[in-house]
């Protein structure tokens, strides 16, 4: 059976197909009313998932941590991202999979009562920052206030607790820059909206080891710098030091490895991308022809 393609994306709510545009949650569901909800990001590019199987971990770990039951088994779930995938014939998307705590019951507040609500959806691939900051980088601000600390929200269970990241790219604007890097209430660095942090020293790569979402990007450099002996630390970034630093990068699936060539009024060599920066993001992107690391979508019989 032919399928007609949504290139501009669908989504799977609930067990219901919508077009993107249409699909919607309730106004009562905990997930919009609390931020109830946890949710991942796998991207596709040229038609295979990249690390699927960590995005599914990940997913399912938090999942468990918040006491939610997707409702299916985690091949269902690969199943249904690659369905979202076929049904827009993307061969470079971004794909979320989300569960919100649902509603109680009417009259109840008893959060074990909520259906749980497994969302997927798949969209044109992100860039966050921009193409181009890939080859030309972006600018950072660190603004005075501080990320959400571990011990009250935590990070590495992926959420949408993001005002205090909205406010720094809040005033990430203002400042005229393109970003922001939040420190934790320990003076350390931790993360951006939607990115993690490193810092390279000489050839030295240095990513905080608290206070952040593991980001599967972050774990694929992790594993880059493993593979070919490149000096890796992964422990605790005090503010002073970080601002000394050679070179710094972000990362994220929506936006692969992008330079930071200014933080506040420091430009960082030259305000072009470094040496490690630069071999690290073109070894990642090489990366996404190792087979190991595929899982290829198979679009089966479809016509735009
Ligand atoms: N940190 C935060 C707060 C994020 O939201 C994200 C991604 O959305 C990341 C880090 C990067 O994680 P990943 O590389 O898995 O996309």
């Amino acid at each position: 059976m032919t399928l007609t393609l949504t290139p501009g994306g669908v989504a799977w709510v609930d067990g219901e197909w919508k077009a993107l545009d249409e699909a919607s949650i309730s106004i009562l569901d905990l997930g919009f009313t609390r931020s109830d909800v946890t949710y991942d990001v796998v991207h596709v590019w040229d038609g295979a998932f990249f690390r699927l199987g960590h995005h599914l971990d990940r997913f399912l770990r938090s999942t468990g941590i918040l006491n939610m039951d997707i409702g299916m088994s985690r091949e269902g779930l690969a199943d249904l991202l690659a369905e979202c995938v076929r049904r827009t014939g993307l061969r470079r998307a971004y794909v979320a999979m989300v569960c919100t705590r649902g509603r109680p019951p009417a009259g109840s507040r008893d959060l074990r009562l909520c259906h749980n609500k497994l969302i997927a959806y798949a969209v044109p691939f992100v860039w966050i920052g921009g193409e181009k900051a890939q080859a030309t980088g972006l600018s950072a601000i660190i603004p005075p206030f501080r990320r959400i600390p571990p011990e009250s929200v935590d990070p590495t269970v992926k959420n949408y607790h993001w005002l205090d990241l909205e406010r720094g790219q809040l005033e990430a604007y203002e400042r005229g820059a393109d970003t922001a890097i939040l420190l934790g209430t320990d003076g350390n660095v931790t993360e951006g909206p939607g990115f993690n942090v490193f810092a390279v020293f000489g050839d030295r790569v240095v990513t905080p080891d608290r206070g952040v979402l593991e980001g599967i990007t972050r774990g694929t450099v992790i594993d880059l710098c493993r593979e070919r002996g490149i000096p890796l630390e992964v422990g605790p970034l005090p503010e002073a030091r970080f601002r000394e630093a050679d070179e710094i990068f972000v990362t994220s699936t929506a936006g692969g490895l992008m330079p930071i060539v200014r933080l506040d009024d420091r430009i960082l060599f030259n305000g072009v991308p470094g040496p490690v920066t630069a071999r690290m993001r073109d070894l990642y992107w090489q990366r996404h022809a190792d087979a190991a690391d595929l899982t290829p979508v198979d679009y089966g019989q479809a016509e735009a």
